[in-house]
């Protein structure tokens, strides 16, 4: 059985009372991020998060705009073009919602840790494609495929147990 010293502690920001929102599709878009993203404070707020995760920050599955997208201003979506309030990002994030309990079996609202078994296991569904549907369209889809074929070489989310 795996110890687990660094979950039974406070993450780093000492902030464990508050999971980490994590809306359906950025289970997804975690998996392959390499740091790119729509603007500079976008950017950091997701590594931080990345970050976070590897170090034991509990994540929550949330319905809508998340800790991820409060980066991003009024001002950054229109000019990155990038509403996250869309409908159409809803029904996206109902796919990978679905993917994501049927991979993890943590249902929306239910608190854990993201460990390194865990993102391996929502690698894996990427890779085969079962997880995918909220990918559709995508305007990062191409850069997603070529890390995921790639081995998720590069990518900052190790999770818990593995940073
Ligand atoms: S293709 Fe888009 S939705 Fe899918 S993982 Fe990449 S960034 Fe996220």
């Amino acid at each position: 059985m795996q110890t687990e010293p660094c979950c039974n502690a406070v993450d780093e920001t000492g902030d464990e009372a508050q999971p980490i929102r994590l809306r359906g599709h950025h289970f997804l878009c975690l998996l392959t991020y390499k740091g790119l993203g729509y603007t500079p404070a976008f950017v950091e707020n997701m590594t931080a998060i990345a970050a976070r995760i590897n170090g034991c920050a509990k994540v929550i599955l949330h319905p809508g705009p998340d800790d991820i997208c409060a980066a991003l201003s009024p001002a950054d979506r229109a000019a990155c073009n990038h509403d996250c309030a869309k409908p159409e990002t809803a029904a996206l994030d109902e796919m990978a919602e679905k993917a994501t309990v049927a991979v993890l079996g943590h249902g929306l609202g239910e608190a854990f840790v993201l460990d390194a078994e865990k993102v391996a296991r929502l690698r894996a569904a990427f890779l085969k494609g079962e997880s995918r549907a909220a990918c559709g369209i995508c305007r990062w889809r191409a850069v997603c495929d070529e890390i995921a074929g790639n081995g998720f070489a590069g990518t900052l989310l190790k999770g818990a147990h593995a940073a």
